[in-house]
Order: C-alpha cells, then structure tokens, then sequence
C-alpha cells in the first residue's frame, strides 16, 4: 500500500470513528483537573495514560516534586519522531454562575462542545491522541515514531517542567519537532499556526508608610505611600509607551527578514480589535503592519493592578499605609526574566526608591521558531490540505508558556495549531470548540505524521 492510500485509510479511520472521538474527549473534560488547587491530578494523569495505551503508544507517569508528567512514545515505520506537547490541567472555573452548562459537564449545543479545558488543552491532546490511533489501526502502523510530553502544571507556570525536559534530554533532544499544545482559527475562521512565546516576568511592588492608615490631616508631616508607588512606576515608563527600566530593550533581537515576511501575510484587524474592544483606535494609534510588528516584537511593560487606601463608596479622608501594585513584563528574545527582574530593582534603586519592595513570581522565558525550518514548512503543508487553506502564520504568540525547555534548551523547532477558535473562550465562562474543528485537528495531526515520514523517504 502506497502512503497516500495509508493516509486516506487514517482520514476514513477518523471521520468514521467522529463519535467516539467526541465521547473520549468529554470523558477527559468530565474530570476536574484544577492544577490552581493544589490537590493531587494523578488519576486525570492516569486516565492521559489510558488514552495513550488505547491509542497503542506505551504510556508511564514521570513524577515531579509537584503533578505527573504523562509520558507516551511509540516506534514508526521511520525513526523520525514528532513530540507532542500538552498539558492535562485546566484553569478554575470560576464564576460558575457565568456558565450556561455546568464547567465539568461537558455539552453539545449548536455544533459546539462546551466545558472547562476542551479548547485548552484537552481538546488538542485528545485529538493527538487519536490521530496516533488512527495510524495504528487503518494505517498500518505510526508512520513515524510518536511521543507526547502532557504536564499538569502549565496552567501555574509548569514550575517543574524544566526539570523533566532536563532529565530528558537525551531522548527528547532527539525528537524532529515538537507540535506546541495550542491554537485556533482567527476571527475571520482562518487557520493558525504560531512559532513562538513570549516570555514573562512577573512582579509585585509595595511601598509601606506608617504603622497604619492615618487621617489624612497628617499628609504634612507623614509620607504617603501611595504617592511614591506612583512616582516608581512612573520612571518604568513614559506617555510615549517607551519602558524606561535602564536596560530594559538591550537583550532585544531585532525582527530577521524572514520574521517580517511572516507580517505581510498577517491580516490587518487593528479597526476590527478596536471596534471589538469600544476603543476609538489600538494604542498610539497603530494600523496594519506597524500594528502588527509592535504586537509580535514588541517587549510590554503593564500595571495589572493597584491598590492602596480607601476605594470604596463615598469619601474617607485617610493617609494610606501602604500601597501595592502588580506588574508584568511580556519579552521578546532574548530578554530573560531574572535579568529584567534584576533591572528593575536596580533602576528603582537608582532613581531613590530602593524602599520599594519588589517581589517577584516565577517568570518564562521567550522562544522563537525559525519559519525557515523544514519542521514548520510540514505543519504548513499539513494544515494546507485539512483546511484547505493556507493557514496564517504568526511568528510568535503574544502570550507566554514554557517553550523555551524545548526551542532554546533542546533547540527544537516548535509550532503550535490547535482545535480552538476567536470565540473559545479560554481562562472564562464557557469555553468551547467547535465539533466540526475538532474533527479536523485530529486530521491534522494524522496528515503530519504522514507527511513527516514522505519527507524522509524523499531525502
Ligand atoms: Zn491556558
């Protein structure tokens, strides 16, 4: 039998087996697997074994100091292997009131399937899952060999992923590519595919004044600490959206040409966002590339909360004792978060605010995928003949995750696509997929590892 005979029988195998494959998945979103909780997910770490045994692949649960890491591989036909990264974790639920069908009751309406993590991530490891199935039972085997990396600690900042990717290296270090746990189509229904993350770090200012809240009477003799708060953060950045943290762009990789060849093919939504968000325009009044360019390659400074004093109904005349604020930096490569948390401590130092206290949360590093990389042209051609489509291809999502294990540790090319759409809805109330998209991604997956094998008997 020739490969593409295989690959028709897999796809046949898959849109056969539609019902089933929509059962498994609601079967794994049924299980709670709040990693926010703290409480133990190993039987949703068992049940991803299951599915992977199922599937053929042999399956074991790597332990951690926190959740398990589920692991499945299994030998093709070439020694090409394709990774697949996923996590079994959800984000909570909350407000469950927001939810028009309970969160862990996953439910079909108007052709979509709604339920806590069906669209991150459960949905894309699933349907992985079965696309390796589908090769072991109508293609004659994997094609190529196949293993899944699938934490349940993504969704808190995979604090021990990089533990895992270190002890396996060896092995992992050898895989061809690795397919990212996550994308969707944009909102006009295309097809996405992103190489990249950008990078976080996270932290948290408090400045502190007398023992307690004082009236305000007192503001003649007694230093507010809201007041100086706000005058540190307004040294991090000016009215122009330029961070003024010394330092702070220095690490920053300008854009390759193949980068901003990615741009052109990136449809401008700049009016469309900010018709969506009730904004007059986007920030500083960018459009089209320009937009677009500030989006993917531009580091960000943000206040994502302040909190200080009286800010309840009504006046209270009152001097507060302390004032905080959350802060996060969005990176570029090759900006690395301990080295900004270190510049930001020492720009507040310098500038006379060496009383503020900086505390700072776990932080990720950015990852970027070269697009010339033959891993990603197979994606491409992948996702061309599912969807019929080319897909569009982002250089780098805007968000962060652990990818730099894999892209800078293990220098593996990494791109991500996924089951979801603009309305899924991920981290809220009524998360969902498309049924029809979910059908596809595994079909996706399945051409992939067809491809991937093609391509190494042709060279
Ligand atoms: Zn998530």
């Amino acid at each position: 039998m020739n490969d593409s005979k295989r690959l028709e029988n897999v796809i046949a195998y898959v849109r056969k087996n539609r019902p089933r494959f929509i059962e498994e998945l609601s079967s794994l979103c049924r299980l709670e697997s709040v990693s926010a909780r703290g409480r133990s997910l190993r039987p949703v770490a068992e049940a991803v074994a299951g599915l992977l045994e199922r599937a053929g692949l042999e399956a074991s649960l790597v332990e951690t100091t926190g959740q398990p890491v589920v692991v499945g591989r299994a030998s093709g036909r070439s020694e090409r292997t394709i990774l697949f990264y996923n996590h079994y974790d959800v984000q909570p639920p909350e407000p469950l009131e927001a939810w028009a069908t309970p969160p862990f009751e996953p439910t079909v309406r108007d052709g979509r399937l709604y339920a806590r993590g069906v669209a991150d991530n459960k949905g894309n490891l699933v349907a992985r899952i079965q696309a390796a199935e589908a090769w072991n039972r109508a293609g004659g085997g994997l094609p190529v060999s196949v293993a899944f990396a699938v934490e349940g600690e993504e969704e808190t900042g995979s604090p021990n992923l990089g533990e895992f990717v270190k002890d396996n290296a060896e092995w992992l270090g050898r895989v061809d590519g690795v397919v990212w746990e996550a994308g969707y189509r944009d909102a006009a229904g295309r097809p996405t595919l992103s190489l990249g993350v950008k990078g976080i770090c996270y932290l948290e200012l408090r400045a502190a004044g007398a023992r307690s809240d004082l009236h305000s009477s007192l503001a003649t003799v007694v230093p507010n600490p809201a007041w100086r708060l706000v005058w540190a953060l307004a040294t991090v950045k000016d009215p122009d959206e330029r961070v003024l943290v010394d330092g702070f762009y220095d690490a920053v990789r300008p854009p390759t040409r193949a980068d901003l060849e990615l741009l052109a093919g990136v449809p401008d939504s700049s009016d469309e966002q900010a018709r969506q968000l009730g904004l007059p325009g986007l920030l500083l009044g960018l459009r089209g590339e320009a937009a677009a360019r500030r989006n993917f390659f531009e580091p960000t400074a943000t206040i994502c909360g302040l909190v200080s004093g009286y800010t309840g109904e009504g006046e209270k005349t009152v001097l507060p004792a302390e004032a905080t604020a959350k802060l996060d930096f969005r990176l570029v490569p090759d900006q690395d978060p301990a080295d900004i948390e270190a510049k930001v401590r020492a720009h507040l130092e310098r500038r006379g605010f060496g009383d503020i206290e900086v505390r700072a949360y776990a932080g990720e590093r950015p990852a970027r995928t070269d697009p010339a990389s033959p891993f990603v042209g197979l994606v491409v051609e992948a996702m061309r003949r599912v969807y019929g489509q080319e897909p569009v291809v982002y250089p780098t999502m805007t968000g962060s995750g652990p990818m730099a294990y894999f892209a800078a540790d293990l220098g593996l090319p990494v791109a991500g696509f996924g089951v979801g759409h603009a309305g899924s809805a991920v981290h809220a109330p009524n998360e969902n997929i498309a049924l029809d998209d979910y059908i596809l991604g595994v079909e996706v997956a399945a051409t992939l590892l067809g491809k991937a094998a093609v391509r190494e008997d042709r060279s």
